[in-house]
């Protein structure tokens, strides 16, 4: 099990001391674009409780995020316009982890749309500004 740092990148995120996309957010769960996505609609989904991957959870801090993810996924999916979700979460730098927070990828996908690869390139911010609004509009609905 990797160790915890209270400095990493999404921690700084939920402390709001780095700027995000923000989708969703309650007690336990907070939910945001990925700045390099691998596909228009790529969100990330991380938990509060402090944790740096799927082995430093609580069974009960897990099933809160899963839960998220399964509610979130299939809106994401209609905001964008996919035909189905891949649902991504890498443990250890050797599984391609490259942020040390609990996180799930929610990727959407598009028939015949090539999935960039992952941790590539940084997206437009307009471009993820308007795919945030998108999906947000369809959350509040
Ligand atoms: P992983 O390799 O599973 O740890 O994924 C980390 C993800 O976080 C990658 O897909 C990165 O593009 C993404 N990422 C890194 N920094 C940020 C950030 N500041 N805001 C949003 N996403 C980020």
């Amino acid at each position: 099990m990797a160790a915890y740092d209270p400095e990493n990148i999404f921690a700084k995120i939920l402390k709001g001391e780095i700027p995000s996309h923000k989708l969703y957010e309650d007690g336990d769960t907070f939910a945001f674009l990925d700045i390099m996505p691998r596909t228009e609609g790529h969100a990330l989904v991380i938990t509060k409780e402090p944790a740096a991957d799927l082995f430093g959870i609580t069974p009960e801090g897990l099933g809160k995020l899963m839960a998220v993810v399964q509610t979130l996924a299939p809106k994401i999916e209609k905001a964008v316009g996919a035909d189905g979700v891949l649902i991504q979460q890498f443990n250890g730098a050797a599984a391609g982890q490259t942020v040390f927070h609990l996180h799930v990828h929610i990727v959407p996908i598009k028939k015949g749309v090539p999935v960039k690869p992952h941790a590539g390139d940084m997206a437009d911010p307009d471009d993820l500004k308007a795919t945030a609004e998108k999906i947000r509009a369809v959350l509040a609905a």
